[in-house]
């Protein structure tokens, strides 16, 4: 006991324990009625337009009028059966642990702040490392996403390279730098070529290469690139779940460049945790070999949004590109320090923001209570579940475009303009939500299962959903 108790903020405590309350309601019933709200359910968001800073409500009725929306018009993504995008639901008890995690709300900016936040974050970056299979010197750093991961190991790439060219974009900058050639194929996501242009790339200036029937990059295609080069490669394509041959192209670089002309990144926004299961770990053969990952938390590990990592081979690199004190400053720079050590694991200096949410809590508790055999056994259930459906509308007569990689399938039903009708008719039939893709050059439902919540029941019904919506527009 430190001096005089004050009370606890008895609001503070009865607002929490409401809006325990409310989302336990909405929890139990996130897996009732429409997967995506109606125009009738959105209606409830028309009232929005009534509240006003003028008028301020007293809080609980702001909560339970939250609920209520939420509860109407809430895209129940976490309730087994939302197939769109890539989108991750909720495990349990990352949720949970988020819950206690805003209650702390420590800032995770830096072990000062927070040796406690820094305790978990080191430990869950560990445990990351471990679980995809990454050398073990490797240094995880949790971030936003999987778009600001790819960001920051690009900057992170760019930065090395030049440095080993003699040049600090700290010191120098960009303009007048040696060029840097960058290579990545025709089905790079978006998030990657939106990350190179940040970081000084035009689309036009990236050497995009050809990929095969399952979207893979083909290594035979890369024209030859001048030195030095950044390679960004793709685990888990949005389409086909397919990851590209990473040992082959790990040794194209090595056969056509000297180790410190490349960097090898991989952005493995979900497919990098195929390397967390024993059956699925095929797909990321050679994922060990690249300098930088970028992967979400989010997505296939099923923590709450938002919540990305990258990983740098050498946390030096992630150091230099970061540091929020000008790492040309002289006892500051990572050539200066000699050598990664666990005392430079300060977020804020590997990772573009400052305060920053200590985004390994949830991490942290849904690794310790599910382990690597539980991290695998989720992967590996949602490749059966995408596998099921798939062979389940299969059956029904619909085409498949491509063998199933991984949680992702594609479904084509004739022709583009009856497999968009039945995109729109599955969307509004509500069992399920699927959206709609371009593949090789034809419509598709891109089918994606990414939720830990779903089950064989949910995989039924949503084939089932999807083959009567079929009917429905022929
Ligand atoms: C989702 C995705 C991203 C972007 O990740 P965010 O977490 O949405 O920023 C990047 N690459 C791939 C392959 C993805 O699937």
């Amino acid at each position: 006991m430190v001096g005089e108790e004050a009370q606890p903020d008895d609001n503070k405590v009865q607002l929490f324990a409401d809006a325990a309350k409310l989302a336990e309601r909405y929890i139990r019933h996130e897996r009732h009625g429409r997967v995506f709200p109606d125009a009738q359910a959105q209606e409830v968001l028309k009232g929005l337009d009534d509240w006003s800073l003028e008028s301020p409500r007293p809080a609980d009725r702001v909560l339970a009028d939250l609920a209520e929306i939420g509860e109407a018009a809430a895209v129940r993504s976490t309730g087994g059966r939302y197939l769109g995008f890539v989108t991750g639901g909720t495990e349990p008890t990352a949720l949970a642990a988020s819950l206690l995690a805003a209650a702390w709300d420590q800032n995770g900016a830096l072990p000062a702040m927070s040796p406690m936040a820094a305790a978990i974050d080191a430990i869950a970056a560990r445990w990351v490392v471990e679980l995809l299979g990454l050398p073990t010197e490797s240094v995880a750093v949790f971030c936003g996403g999987a778009s600001v991961a790819n960001l920051i190991a690009v900057v992170a790439a760019r930065d090395s390279l030049l440095m080993k060219q003699g040049w600090s974009v700290a010191q120098a900058g960009l303009r007048g730098s040696p060029p840097v050639s960058v290579i990545t194929s025709t089905e790079a996501h978006s998030s990657v070529l939106k990350a190179l242009r940040v970081a000084g790339w035009g689309t036009a200036e990236v050497h995009i290469v050809e990929t095969d029937a399952l979207g893979r990059l083909r290594v035979d295609a890369i024209p030859h690139v001048p030195s030095p080069a950044l390679i960004v490669a793709q685990m888990g394509n949005v389409n086909t779940g397919h990851c590209d041959p990473l040992a082959d192209l790990a040794a194209w670089a090595e056969a056509n460049y000297s180790p410190d002309e490349y960097w090898l990144h991989v952005d493995g926004a979900f497919g990098l945790w195929s390397a967390a299961s024993a059956t699925q770990r095929h797909h990321a053969t050679g994922a060990e070999l690249a300098d930088s990952w970028a992967t979400d938390a989010h997505k296939w590990l099923n923590t709450p949004y938002d919540s990305g990592i990258v990983i740098g081979r050498n946390g030096l690199d992630l150091r230099r590109a970061m540091s929020a004190t000008a790492a040309y400053l002289p006892g500051q720079s990572p050539e200066a320090v000699g050598g990664w050590s666990d005392d430079l694991r300060e977020p804020m200096n590997l990772g573009l923001q400052m305060s920053q949410a200590v985004r390994a809590i949830p991490v942290f508790a849904e690794l310790a209570v599910l382990g690597s055999a539980g991290i695998a056994e989720l992967i590996d259930r949602c490749c059966r579940h995408v596998s099921e459906l798939a062979a389940r509308l299969e059956q029904g007569g619909v085409e498949i475009p491509a063998p199933p990689g991984l949680n992702q399938a594609l479904a084509r039903f004739g022709t583009d303009e009856v497999t968009n009708a039945v995109v729109t008719a599955t969307q509004d039939g509500g069992v399920c939500w699927a959206g709609a893709t371009t593949w090789q050059g034809h419509r598709a439902m891109r089918l994606s299962v990414c939720d830990a919540s779903t089950t064989e029941a949910d995989i039924e019904r949503s084939a089932e959903a999807i083959l009567a919506a079929w009917r429905s527009v022929r």
